[in-house]
């Protein structure tokens, strides 16, 4: 059982150590994260205070902006040109989904490259996918550093990832890539999905269908990531059949406590990252 909560702790642990010597090198400053939320959706509300929360607990200062559910666009392009001014800001969060009158994707592009923390600009997805450096998606990023953790080779393993979506499947498929795995890519067009999964030595789910991913899809010994969180009567469910999966599998994440605490872990890091790379 790779332990996602554990490993987010010892990243964050990581990250505020790092913060700490940041600043003693740096006149004290101190590393900002500002997180932007429109209108009042309460999941969206737990996301962004958790952001928060965090942020301040490794010792980086945390921005926090909030705007009106019924906000023009051209107001929220506003704020995030003050943002990408202003010197006290490393890294900048818009948090998704938008209200229907802003266009996501204007927003995000908007976003300096140097402080897009979400890594979710099409500057930042093109650096990724011409294996150059750059800020990468948190939750892709946490899959890696899972299987860094749990020490699974990536050099010429075979890596199946289910799900091409811009937030985690593509990103996560340029990481993969990078490490030197053979990376197939499946959705909800492929063909016999059961066939490529059963090839995977590391299988990664990021569909958004609970419990797809059953134990005779999975070969055995191979190395399961469940990226997927579903809101089911159950509770929260993965993409993977946990129980029967864990029988075959070498080593398997659980939902929750697996990718999922990674997410946030990854944000900070990045942060600290996008901090260290402007020259103030
Ligand atoms: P998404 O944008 O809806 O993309 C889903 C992808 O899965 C699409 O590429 C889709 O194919 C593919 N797909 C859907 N049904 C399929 C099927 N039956 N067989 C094969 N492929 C199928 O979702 P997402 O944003 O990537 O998120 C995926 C899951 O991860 C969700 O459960 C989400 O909640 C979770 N998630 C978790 C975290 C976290 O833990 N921190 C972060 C992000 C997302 P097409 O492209 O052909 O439509």
């Amino acid at each position: 059982m790779i332990d996602g909560r554990a490993v987010a702790a010892e990243v964050r642990e990581r990250v505020a150590t790092a913060v700490a010597e940041f600043s003693a090198n740096s006149d004290g400053r101190v590393p900002g994260l500002a997180t932007v939320l429109v209108g009042g959706d309460p999941a969206s509300h737990v996301y962004v205070t958790n952001k928060r929360k965090q942020t301040e607990e490794v010792g980086m200062r945390s921005i926090n902006r909030g705007l009106a559910a019924a906000t023009p666009e051209t107001e929220l392009l506003d704020l995030v040109a003050e943002l990408n001014r202003d010197d006290t800001v490393d890294g900048i969060l818009v948090q998704l989904p938008l209200p229907d009158q802003i266009d996501p994707d204007h927003v995000v592009a908007a976003i300096a490259p140097a402080k897009d923390v979400d890594g979710l600009s099409p500057i930042s997805a093109g650096m990724l996918a011409q294996g150059r450096p750059g800020l990468v998606p948190c939750t892709p990023q946490g899959v890696i550093e899972l299987l860094a953790h749990a020490e699974v080779e990536l050099a010429g393993a075979e890596a199946v990832v289910l799900g091409r979506s811009i937030l985690v499947g593509k990103p996560l498929a340029a990481l993969l890539l990078a490490a030197n795995a053979t990376v197939t890519m499946c959705h909800s067009r492929t063909r016999d999905l059961a066939e490529v999964c059963a090839r995977a030595d590391i299988l990664i789910a990021a569909v958004g269908v609970p419990r797809l991913v059953t134990a005779e899809m999975v070969k055995p010994g191979a190395t399961v990531i469940d990226v997927g969180t579903n809101r089911t009567e159950e509770g929260l469910v993965g993409d993977v059949d946990f129980d029967a999966v864990a029988q075959v599998a070498g080593a398997i994440t659980p939902v929750p406590g697996g990718v999922g605490p990674m997410t946030i872990a990854m944000l900070l890091a990045n942060t600290l990252k996008a901090a260290r790379g402007r020259p103030i």
